[in-house]
């Protein structure tokens, strides 16, 4: 099938807005950068990279009959958050599995931010200590079992909706869009830069890409700044992901190894916990753009497009795509960084 032929169940609001991010250009002193806003994508509970992913996933769901969604994150997941939301929006309960992905002891951590929404919005949400993993994990087969006993019918979402079979799908689209958005503002984006760790946002950009480049020969990078800090997992994942994706929306041709680039350097040790280019990361972002990032994820893929616009990798002649991919809601997790 082709990428428009199949279902998608609209959550944002329209195509997410595209902005020039000049005065952190000006402050570099090299490439022109601009954003593509995830993080103002959808009115559901803050929207953010997974509503775009699960626009695809919900007509799967409503045909399965399914009256919970079940999911899988860290105590501050942006992901079980966005299930929370977009199953209270559809009228279906949600069972969240909490991880302690983060050895992050901020005495909030498991209670404000993105938990906290989470439960507003009536997400039956538990903890459970297990440590950072992406793969599939025995606690969420649980929920899933406990759900059946209980006389439910679950839906299973896998972490960040990656390893679901149409994950990749919704950020296949995302290309398009801006293939499309390119052509109002008179712009062409040669570079963009996204945060990687579960891998499909990455992955379904690279399919997607891959597609616009076999109907346009234009060719472009999609470069992913792990922030997993567990690379070879997030390269194979992203890998296998933008493959399946590209078989899916029948690219036609195996994607080559030049176009899945995963890049190392500013994750740090540690998922979830940031590093000094993460917090000179978000302050220049924030002080320059007003432009938040979190210390999870986008301070650090903020962090490579520094470096890499700055070191002149990314050249002075290129115009980049940076992809916010949301996550705000879980600073409040964090305060003691700026405390
Ligand atoms: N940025 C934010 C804010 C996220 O919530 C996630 C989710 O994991 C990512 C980036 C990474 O996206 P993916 O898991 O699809 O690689």
């Amino acid at each position: 099938m082709k990428l428009d032929d199949f279902p998608r169940y609209r959550l944002t609001f329209g195509a997410s807005p595209v902005h020039h991010l000049k005065r952190l250009s000006q402050h570099l002193g090299g490439a022109q950068v601009w954003a593509k806003r995830e993080d103002v994508n959808s009115g559901l509970a803050f929207g953010g990279n997974k509503v775009r992913k699960l626009e695809y996933i919900v007509p799967d769901i409503l045909a399965s009959g399914a009256d919970t969604i079940v999911s899988i994150g860290g105590y501050q997941s942006n992901h079980t958050r966005q299930i929370a939301a977009v199953a209270a929006h559809l009228g279906l309960k949600a069972r969240l599995v909490q991880e302690k992905w983060v050895p992050w002891e901020d005495p909030l951590n498991d209670k404000v931010g993105n938990i906290l929404l989470s439960r507003i919005m009536g997400a039956d949400s538990r903890l459970d200590d297990a440590g950072f993993d992406i793969g599939i994990r025995d606690s969420w087969k649980q929920a899933l079992q406990e759900v059946e006993d209980a006389g439910g019918k679950p839906y299973p979402v896998p972490a960040g909706a990656s390893e679901h079979p149409l994950g990749g799908l919704g950020f296949a689209n995302w290309a398009f869009e801006v293939a499309e958005q390119e052509k109002q503002l008179g712009v062409f984006f040669d570079t963009i830069i996204v945060c990687a760790v579960t891998g499909s946002t990455q992955a379904g950009m690279i399919a997607g890409f891959a597609a616009l480049e076999e109907l346009t020969g234009v060719k472009r990078r999609v470069l992913g700044i792990d922030a997993s800090a567990t690379i070879d997992k997030t390269r194979d994942q992203v890998a296998r992901i933008a493959r399946n994706t590209a078989a899916l929306i029948e690219l036609g041709r195996d994607l080559r190894d030049d176009e899945i680039q995963v890049l190392d350097g500013w994750a740090g040790d540690l998922y979830g916990i940031p590093v000094d280019s993460t917090m000179d990361a978000i302050a220049l972002g924030a002080r320059l753009e007003a432009m938040i990032t979190d210390p999870v994820y986008e301070g650090k893929s903020l962090a490579g497009l520094i470096d890499l616009v700055k070191s002149g990798d990314i050249p002075k002649d290129s115009t980049v795509l940076y992809a916010h991919l949301g996550g705000q809601p879980a600073i409040d997790a964090y305060q003691s960084l700026w405390n």
